[in-house]
Formats: structure tokens, C-alpha cells, sequence
């Protein structure tokens, strides 16, 4: 009998395929470089890899020839399949947001003064969903790249595209105007999943969650006087509760607990400090699981 095995279409080269490859060797699954070999087996799970173009992943997913995909929320909003599609999973990475943008020295500063106006664009259903809702008549000028040329060789007024840091519309002298889609990379499956690969599946999310779910967390350490531990454990609630081991020292003792590195992880840490804890360590988190 053929072995059951799940098929997982990537990007071949871009972006998001070093992110992908990471996340798949953290969470132990073995994915042999074969060069130019655009199918591959893993050593130790059943699943095949194949590398595609961007564009090509959500119609080989959701046609059945491949079960998972990896590629960008705005992908799959701009997918003819966007109905047969659906998110199993964010992936963590690859976090960028769709926006219009001006010329520096253009004079419009709302997107209302976008009336009747050309924005160059590689993402044409967004861009028309967002001009819709907003009332506004634009024209979009599809573009397969270097969008951020147009505005200057005056085919546009104004361009909309995927921004991260912004250092790319700045070098082109733009201006973002507005933020009109935040995407990151998914993971996307057909709507209706093959019930004979479900535990497969199952067995897939597990490790890849254990990857992702441990990105921003990490792992603190510290030492503390026992009368200091409840206003310690206030402040760090952990998974559970913190794990605290008595020390040789009297009355002292270890306590570790896991923490998200959020934007009030450093105030956490002075907390910590002001409390009575010392000799705090803080190590990154490999995998967890929930
Ligand atoms: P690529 O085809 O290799 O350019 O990959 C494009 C995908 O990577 C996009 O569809 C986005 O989902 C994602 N991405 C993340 N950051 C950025 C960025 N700064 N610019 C373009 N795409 C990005």
C-alpha cells in the first residue's frame, strides 16, 4: 500500500525561504539540499517539499496536487482561490505592510486627494478593495516590479506596494501615505482537508507550532530572597507558575519561569530587580510546547 505522506509547496527562492527552511529544521524535520531538485522528500517525516514561484502556490494547493503552502496574506488576497484557501496558521515571520505611497515633494497628503488619480501597483485586488471602500475613483496601473519607479518616470501619481522598513520608498524619494494591509507569511491549506492526512497534519502542526510559539518567548533565571517571592511571582506569572528550588544559601532560592519579550519585558526585568532578585539570566526559548 502507498505510504500517506503530506506534500508542502514552498517558495523556491525568495523572501520567505529561509525563514521557511528555519522553522522546518527547528521543529527537527529534515529537508535534504538537492540543489536544484524542485521535490523533496524529508529524511524523517512523511512529507514532500516542493519549491515553486510565489504566484504558482495557491493554485497547486488548492488544485489537491500539494496539501500546505507557505507564501504572504497578500498573496492569498490577491489568489483567483482565495475562497478555496484557508489560513491554518500564521508562520511568524515575514511581516510587512501594503502601503500607498507618495512622491516627497507631491502635494497630496490624504488619500482623499487620490481621486482621480494613478497609483502603480503589483497588488491590484487589495488596492481596488480599499479604493472601493473608501469611495475612492482611482486608477491602478498593474506592475510586475520596481514599482517604486513609476511615480518618477511619471506613468504615476502614486504607488502602492509592500513595505518593511521603509529604506526602499525613502531611497526612491516617496512618502508613505497610508497603511492599507498588514500581512505576514501563513500557512494555507484547501478548505476541505484530505480526512486520511489529518494526523499527519496534526503531527505537523505540533512541531512547527512548538517553533513558533517559542519566538518570542524567553527563559528567566534569578536568585531571590524567600521573603521576595510573591512580589516576584506578581510580576512573572510564567506557563503556569514560576519553578522555585530552595538554594544552599538560607532562605534563598531559585526561581525560573518563561517570559514574553514583549514591549514591557525590560521593565519586567527592573521590577525584578527592584523586588530583590539577582544574578538574573535570560536565555533564549528553543520549542515549546502548550
Ligand atoms: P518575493 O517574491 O521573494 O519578493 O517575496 C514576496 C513576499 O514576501 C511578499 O508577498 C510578502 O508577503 C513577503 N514580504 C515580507 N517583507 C516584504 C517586503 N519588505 N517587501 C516585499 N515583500 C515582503
Amino acid at each position: 500500500m502507498k505510504e500517506t505522506i503530506l506534500t508542502l509547496a514552498l517558495q523556491k527562492s525568495g523572501r520567505l525561504t529561509e525563514d521557511c527552511r528555519m522553522t522546518l529544521e527547528k521543529a527537527g524535520l529534515i529537508i535534504p539540499d538537492y540543489g536544484r531538485a524542485l521535490r523533496v522528500q524529508a529524511r524523517n517525516f512523511p512529507l514532500e517539499v516542493l519549491f515553486l514561484r510565489a504566484s504558482d502556490i495557491a493554485e497547486v494547493v488548492a488544485s489537491g496536487a500539494a496539501d500546505l503552502g507557505v507564501f504572504g496574506r497578500n498573496d492569498l488576497m490577491e489568489s483567483l482561490h482565495y475562497i478555496e484557501l484557508e489560513e491554518v496558521r500564521s508562520m511568524r515571520f515575514g511581516s510587512c505592510r501594503l502601503s500607498i505611497a507618495v512622491p516627497e515633494a507631491s502635494g497630496i497628503t490624504t488619500t482623499a486627494q487620490l481621486d482621480g488619480k494613478i497609483i502603480a501597483t503589483s497588488h491590484p485586488m487589495l488596492l481596488q478593495k480599499y479604493l472601493n471602500k473608501h469611495k475612492l475613483n482611482a486608477q491602478s496601473l498593474v506592475m510586475e516590479g520596481s514599482v517604486e519607479i513609476a511615480p518618477s518616470l511619471k506613468i504615476a501619481d502614486a504607488i502602492c506596494d509592500l513595505v518593511s522598513s521603509g529604506s526602499t520608498l525613502q531611497a526612491n524619494s516617496l512618502r508613505e501615505l497610508e497603511v492599507i494591509f498588514k500581512s505576514d507569511a501563513i500557512l494555507i491549506a484547501q478548505k476541505e482537508f484530505a480526512p486520511d492526512k489529518q494526523h499527519l497534519l496534526e503531527e505537523f502542526l505540533l512541531r512547527i507550532d512548538s517553533v513558533t510559539n517559542a519566538l518570542t518567548l524567553k527563559s528567566v533565571m534569578m536568585n531571590a530572597p524567600r521573603s521576595a517571592l510573591s512580589a516576584i511571582e506578581d510580576i512573572l506569572p510564567g506557563i503556569d507558575s514560576p519553578t522555585v528550588t530552595p538554594l544552599a544559601r538560607e532562605d534563598w532560592v531559585a526561581i525560573h519561569s518563561v517570559v514574553e519579550e514583549d514591549d514591557d519585558f525590560w521593565n519586567k526585568i527592573r521590577q525584578l530587580k527592584a523586588a530583590g532578585a539577582s544574578g538574573i539570566l535570560i536565555k533564549p526559548v528553543d520549542r515549546v510546547i502548550f
